[in-house]
């Protein structure tokens, strides 16, 4: 009996850590908000983990570039590559594609409006939002995206 309520209270936790990422789904990184929170500063755990957005202009990416590869703020993901990067002037940096398979899709209907969330699809971490509005020489599409969610790997000659 005991052992069986230890296991119904392991799973209620399993499932409320993932409260914030695409209900019920298990990232390959899961951890429980308590720890991102000690993990993460205060503006990281507000984007990445309560889907927050920074203020444009703000971020230390927005006008950054250099080569190299932007990782995931939480996980140490993969997520951009500096090739992709370009100015939108929408005051977040702003990428046309990302590593394929790299980045996972969700629909986001908070605040009135139907947009697609971008979270980090090996820890389910918000990134920001895809638009159509991006490049139409290459894509056509616009990953805006926070820059506290991110960490930059230059390339190495
Ligand atoms: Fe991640």
């Amino acid at each position: 009996m005991r052992y069986a309520t230890l296991l119904l209270c392991g799973v209620f936790l399993s499932c409320n850590s993932q409260s914030n990422s695409e209900k019920g789904k298990i990232y390959e990184i899961s951890k429980s908000e308590e720890t991102w929170k000690a993990e993460l500063s205060e503006a990281e755990y507000y984007v990445l983990r309560q889907k927050g957005t920074e203020p444009p202009f703000s971020g230390k990416f927005n006008k950054f570039y250099e080569a190299g590869t932007y990782v995931c703020r939480a996980c140490g993901h993969a997520l951009f590559l500096s090739d992709h990067k370009y100015d939108s002037r929408s005051g977040w940096p702003s990428f046309d594609r990302d590593i394929e398979g790299h980045v996972e899709t969700l629909t986001d209907r908070s605040h009135g409006m139907v947009r697609t969330e971008l979270v980090c699809a090996r820890c389910g971490s918000h990134l920001g939002h895809v638009f159509n509005d991006g490049p139409r020489e290459t894509t056509g599409k616009r990953y805006c995206i926070n820059s506290v969610s991110l960490d930059f790997v230059p390339k190495t000659k």
